[in-house]
């Protein structure tokens, strides 16, 4: 099943993701999930612009609208948004939890990723009522009896909050349907689960987009296997045979670059404290203000 996760991110088809977090393959589900009606776009652009978008159904404030730029909404909009569709999402996600936060509304959901895996995922999802500052969310592996961060690869310098889509690629949008936000975090952990198992990171990639293309040379070096497809978002071609010579003939200069654009470097990609103690069930739900970046920084 894991393979086959894998190929279809390799050849950029689109993966489906069911109730539960389950991953499936597209041609293998479309008859059960006519008939059950509860299969849900997973991961890739395509996947989800043929989504439909949750501004055009009842409930939202707005009408139709292209994926970017997204408008400014209010915190009332927000927050009606969201609550709106908690019954929805309980139903996608039956695992959910929700707790209040004076700067929005936290989520906690269990995904089990693909039939027979012994350990879920959880998903811990700071979202915000105030537009532009996106949700930051963190995953972890968790079985009987323990609880492990899901990373570092695709997560964010300096709290190691999940990457799983990029802000201007049109998979999300502030007061989107959060099942598809959960169900680019559910196909993020198969990723994960994949490169694992089979020590490569499967289908398309990219690495600090928009940044000095010195600093992502360098992030390539660092991050990109030879057999995974290039960093530089290549639909075809490896790693190995596409940016990495021209990367390695930038490696000095991308080093002293990155770690000016990124300061720690790597191992900041560590997930606060306050995430952990709370997923692992040793503390209150942290306060939003305290590890979601941008709120913190404003
Ligand atoms: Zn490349």
């Amino acid at each position: 099943m894991l393979q086959q996760i894998g190929a279809a991110l390799d050849e950029h088809r689109p993966l489906r993701v069911r109730n539960h977090g389950l991953i499936a393959l597209e041609a293998s589900v479309t008859a059960s999930a006519k008939e059950f009606g509860n299969e849900r776009q997973g991961k890739t652009r395509s996947a989800a612009r043929s989504r439909e978008r949750p501004t055009r159904r009842k409930g939202t404030a707005s009408g139709p609208r292209s994926a970017s730029p997204p408008p400014r909404v209010s915190r009332d909009v927000l927050r009606a948004a969201y609550e709106g569709q908690l019954k929805c999402v309980t139903e996608a996600y039956p695992s959910l939890r929700t707790f209040p936060d004076d700067d929005g509304m936290w989520l906690l959901a269990r995904s089990s990723i693909i039939p027979g895996l012994e350990r879920e995922a959880t998903f811990l999802v700071a979202l915000p009522y105030r537009s532009e500052v996106g949700p930051r969310a963190w995953g972890f592996w968790a079985a009987a009896g323990s609880c492990s961060w899901i990373g570092p690869r695709h997560t964010n310098f300096r709290d190691g909050s999940i990457c799983a889509f990029s802000p201007n690629d049109g998979a999300w949008f502030d007061g989107g349907d959060l099942r598809t936000l959960l169900d680019l975090y559910s196909a993020w952990a198969a990723r994960h689960l994949y490169l694992e198992v089979f020590d490569r990171w499967p289908g398309k990639q990219y690495g600090l987009t928009g940044a000095d293309p010195l600093v992502q040379a360098y992030y390539r070096l660092r991050e990109c296997k030879d057999n995974e497809l290039c960093g530089c978002g290549s639909e075809s071609r490896p790693y190995a045979e596409c940016c990495k010579p021209s990367d390695r003939r930038m490696e000095i200069e991308g080093a002293s670059r990155f770690l000016r654009h990124v300061p720690g470097g790597f191992s900041t990609r560590q997930p606060p404290l306050s995430v952990v103690e709370f997923v692992e069930g040793r503390s209150e739900i942290p306060r939003m203000k305290c590890v979601h970046l941008q709120i913190a920084t404003r």
